[in-house]
């Protein structure tokens, strides 16, 4: 590869050996396009985070192959191929079960949110300059060789997002490039978002209500879930940017808490419980927040959460009436409800023993089965119907009163003397 391809001035590392480039899966996609006397190359996040050191999530694949090429050559050499975004001349080869997007070099001629007019070219940094931030125009070759058309790599070393071009314009191309820059920003920069950036994005923040709600949905859940979201949420409020997007009053301290309390508690970062913290105080909170999301019923659930009373405990339950909110929540609710509510309890520190003492018992607890069941109400002479599942109820009631302590023997004995 000619050095010229490179931004002047700085060495780049090489790749080889990455586990991700040596697979057996990346190589035959990319030997299959090479084959055909293309160039071919890793571009965006994986080259990004392999530079890094960071784990990688799905490799993307950019070539000098027309897309109708990408497939014949795939195809040739027995890989599967999903003709996912053609017109934006993105084929899907598949090897070894695993997805590439190979994408052919192109120029957006004209952009209008997620759709562009495209055209073609054989030219990398051109490729390069319809990509958003200079870290994410960085390209490796099949040999691990890097390629920097932008000087993406000093910004990388400076983890600086920085947009490619004049930021403003970029914004207007595709203004979920906004949230893009607060989820970079968070994901990878030390210190404060890059000035310019966040002059532009600040600027044009009321481009964010044409975006879909999916986009903002997809792109927001890895925003909130960023290793520094606390930071990129607070400029974003301090900059207008976060009421252009979050239908509710924000919380940042019950939002920074509850960060604070998963971390402590090892959860893994909860893009749906994160966005309860920051905007759930009321169910029409919670119903607003749905609306502009767009989220599933079971994410809708999340957001319920924070207004049920066991969100909003101001003291840890006693140790018996722990073990009945898990026996009623199951885990993964009770985990959620509890930390809600030592993140919304802002005169406790999160690190408080005995909150820390109920946040972990489905570590060490299990809540037991009812040991009886409808059977054995009916056997006892209730006939079926509603009159059954009031008596387990009240049985039920009874058992979990007693802290699960009786056994199927106490238990049918007290059905029949109910
Ligand atoms: P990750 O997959 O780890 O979240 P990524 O950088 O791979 O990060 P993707 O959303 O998968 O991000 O996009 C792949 C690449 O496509 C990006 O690195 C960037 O070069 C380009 N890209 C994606 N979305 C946009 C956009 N809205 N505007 C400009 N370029 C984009
Ligand atoms: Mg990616």
């Amino acid at each position: 590869m000619p050095a010229s391809d490179n931004f002047p001035g700085i060495d780049l590392p090489s790749l080889a050996g990455e586990a991700w480039l040596s697979s057996q899966a990346t190589q035959r996609v990319m030997a299959a396009i090479e084959a055909g006397g293309y160039q071919v190359r890793a571009v965006g996040g994986v080259v990004r985070n392999g530079l890094m050191g960071l784990p990688i999530t799905d490799i993307d694949i950019a070539t000098t192959a027309m897309p109708q090429e990408v497939i014949r050559l795939a195809r040739a050499e027995n890989l599967g191929v999903a003709e996912t975004g053609l017109q934006y001349g993105t084929v899907t080869v598949i090897a070894e079960h695993h997805p590439f997007e190979v994408t052919t070099l192109r120029r957006d001629v004209e952009s209008h949110g997620r759709h562009a007019t495209i055209a073609f070219t054989d030219d990398w940094a051109v490729d390069a300059r319809r990509r958003d931030f200079t870290m994410n125009a960085l390209y490796c070759d099949r040999a691990g060789r890097v390629h920097d058309p932008l000087g993406g790599y000093a910004d990388l070393l400076a983890r600086r997002v920085r947009f490619i071009g004049e930021a403003a314009d970029r914004i207007r191309e595709d203004y979920l490039r906004i949230l893009r820059f607060f989820r970079f920003t968070a994901q990878y920069a030390r210190d404060e978002p890059d000035t310019v950036g966040l002059v532009a994005c600040t600027r044009l923040r009321e481009g964010l209500a044409q975006l879909s709600k999916e986009r903002i949905h997809q792109e927001m859940t890895r925003l909130l879930t960023a290793r520094r979201a606390v930071e990129a949420i607070d400029a974003m409020q301090g900059h207008g940017i976060l009421a252009a997007v979050l239908p509710a009053a924000p919380r940042p301290t019950v939002f920074s808490r509850l960060t604070g309390i998963e971390a402590a508690f090892t959860r893994k970062p909860d893009a749906m419980l994160r966005l309860a913290a920051l905007g759930v105080a009321t169910s029409e909170d919670a119903s607003r927040l749905a609306r502009a999301f767009k989220v599933s019923r079971e994410e809708r659930g999340v957001l319920d959460l924070a207004v049920r009373d066991s969100a909003r405990l101001t003291s840890p339950p006693s140790a018996k009436s722990a073990r009945a909110l898990l026996y009623s929540l199951g885990p993964d609710s009770y985990r959620r409800s509890l930390a809600l509510s030592l993140a919304c309890a802002l005169e406790r520190p999160i690190s408080d023993p005995a909150w820390g003492e109920v946040l972990t018992l489905p570590e060490g607890w299990t809540a037991p089965k009812l040991p009886v069941n409808g059977a054995d109400v009916m056997a006892r002479g209730v006939p079926a119907g509603r009159a059954v599942g009031e008596a387990l109820h009240r049985v039920e009631a009874w058992w979990i009163a007693q802290d699960f302590g009786p056994g199927r023997d106490e238990l049918l004995a007290k059905l029949a003397g109910a």
